[in-house]
């Protein structure tokens, strides 16, 4: 019997019990990237937190089906299909096909997840890999009279919808709240209603996306290749939908009316949605200029960064926020995070060296249902993070002769920390590179450096430094010489 567990569900807005359809098994259908630029730190945040669902449905003992998809066409800048196609776009600015753009940057995401060590999903679908199952869909919705056809493009008829079903019903948000916060936008005049969506593409000729269909040569709609997928790999209904909230108004809402018009039936029953990464409390993102690259992370070589953060003390700063929080960034509390990270690491290290001795301990014996607890209600990883800590003292305490351990709670602790740390959290030891090594070549580059700025060579001391910084290592000048950090 797998763990229980509650989930806050966006539907109900409340915390339901996670009842999934099939015993044992989990659906889970996790909206991927738009592959058309880098991913950026907020877009690592989401996908770092399903990858801790992911994670953590597997130990409370489901097995789980988890699809994240490439979106590799058929995204408009905006998201109400206004706007150039964000991959043509792209392709013309860097002068490469269309797929030389998708292939570059879907190559770019998984080195990132790979960084911050997200599992891979058991599916990822391309959305150009599923142009029959959209059509086809498309087809389907035509034929029940919940779209129709304007030279080519197909909408789907949300006003027609939302006479017997409640369209805004995951925003929360009535038909005329919504129809009065919508404009008609140009090039989309011949719409029916404002609300609908198209999900079925015209192409100009001179479109570089585009195939045959049966309304002539078109591209999907961006809503639609997330339903064909997901029913395509997980059914009609299933346990799990994830993603950040910013798609909760718009894509998720067009999905769920795409699929209950397509199928008869509500297609998700757990709806979750993370919380959005900021930065001084503006919501990250490549539009608003705060959207560095997780490469500029690495190396701190980005205008808001003071210094480089390793990828682990990264993904430890998500983690001790709880995925519906909003997490602001700064440097302040990264470089805090890289503490507790180092701590916690050093702690576990030491557990191997502890000697053992007397009974068990209550607190120790504890701490496996405590981290369970916290992470069976909606996930909550700062509290779990809060009881490893618990035992962190511990581990210090018994190193300094303060407390004792007994064998048994040495092989419990050197489990649990194994289980929610590396397992659960996804987090891992980092190379150690600061060896005597690393140490030795420093010392010679900054003697170059110190000699150079002896000799007023201004110029080589500076281009020494920035390439260094450049490689995420940092040069601070002192009273007594020049140190560097990672
Ligand atoms: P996109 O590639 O833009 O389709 O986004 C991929 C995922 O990242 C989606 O689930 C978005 O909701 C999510 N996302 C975008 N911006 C942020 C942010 N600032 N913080 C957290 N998640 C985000
Ligand atoms: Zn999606």
């Amino acid at each position: 019997m797998p763990k229980a567990l509650r989930i806050y569900n966006t539907l109900s807005r409340t915390l339901e019990d996670f009842t999934p359809l099939h015993a044992n098994l989990v659906g889970m259908y996790v909206c991927g990237p738009t592959v058309y630029s880098y991913l950026h730190l907020g877009n690592c945040r989401t996908f770092s937190s399903f990858d801790m669902i992911f994670r953590y449905l597997k130990y409370a003992g489901y097995k789980v089906r988890y699809v994240r998809n490439i979106t590799d066409a058929g995204h408009l800048e905006g998201d109400l299909d206004e706007g150039d196609d964000k991959f043509a776009k792209r392709a013309k600015i860097e002068q490469l096909e269309p797929m030389e753009i998708v292939q570059k940057y879907t190559q770019y995401f998984h080195d990132v997840m790979r960084d911050f060590n997200c599992l891979p999903p058991s599916i990822e679908p391309t959305a150009t890999g599923h142009i029959i199952e959209q059509i086809e869909m498309t087809k389907e919705l035509l034929s029940h009279g919940w779209a129709y056809e304007v030279e080519g493009t197909i909408y789907f008829d949300v006003e027609k919808y939302s006479k017997e079903n409640n369209y805004g019903i995951l925003s929360n948000r009535n038909l005329n709240d919504l129809l009065d916060g919508t404009r008609t936008l140009s090039g989309q005049e011949d719409k029916r209603g404002r609300l609908d969506f198209a999900l079925w593409i015209k192409a100009k000729p001179e479109h570089l996306m585009q195939w045959q269909s049966p309304w002539g040569m078109g591209f999907p709609g961006w809503h639609i290749e997330c339903s064909a997928m997901s029913k395509k790999y997980l059914g009609a209904q299933f346990d799990i939908h994830g993603g950040g909230m910013d798609l909760i108004s718009t894509h998720h809402t067009n999905e769920i009316a795409q699929n209950c018009a397509c199928n008869g039936v509500a297609p998700v029953r757990y709806w979750m949605h993370t919380n959005m990464l900021t930065v001084n409390g503006v919501r990250m993102s490549k539009s608003a200029g705060n959207g560095f690259l997780p490469d500029e992370l690495f190396s701190g070589s980005h205008p808001l960064l003071e210094k480089g953060y390793s990828p682990m003390s990264v993904r430890f700063f998500m983690m001790q926020s709880h995925y519906r929080s909003t997490l602001d960034f700064s440097n302040e509390a990264l470089q805090a995070a890289e503490k507790g990270y180092a701590r916690l690491m050093t702690a576990i290290r030491l557990i191997d060296t502890l000697k053992t001795e007397g009974d068990s301990n209550d607190m120790v014996v504890a701490l496996r249902s405590k981290c369970e607890a916290a992470m069976s209600e909606d996930f909550n990883t700062p509290i779990a993070i809060a009881h490893l800590f618990e035992g962190v003292t511990f581990i210090n305490n018994v190193n300094d002769g303060r407390e004792r351990i007994s064998p048994q709670d040495k092989i419990n602790l050197k489990q649990l920390y194994q289980d929610f740390v590396f397992d659960v959290f996804g987090l891992k030891e980092e190379a150690v590179i600061h060896n005597n090594k690393m140490d030795g070549v420093m010392q010679i580059l900054l003697d170059q450096r110190a000699e150079a700025k002896a000799r007023k060579d201004f110029e080589t001391s500076d281009r020494l430094r920035d390439k260094l910084l450049n490689l995420g290592i940092t040069i601070q000048d002192g009273k007594d010489g020049a140190t560097y950090s990672l």
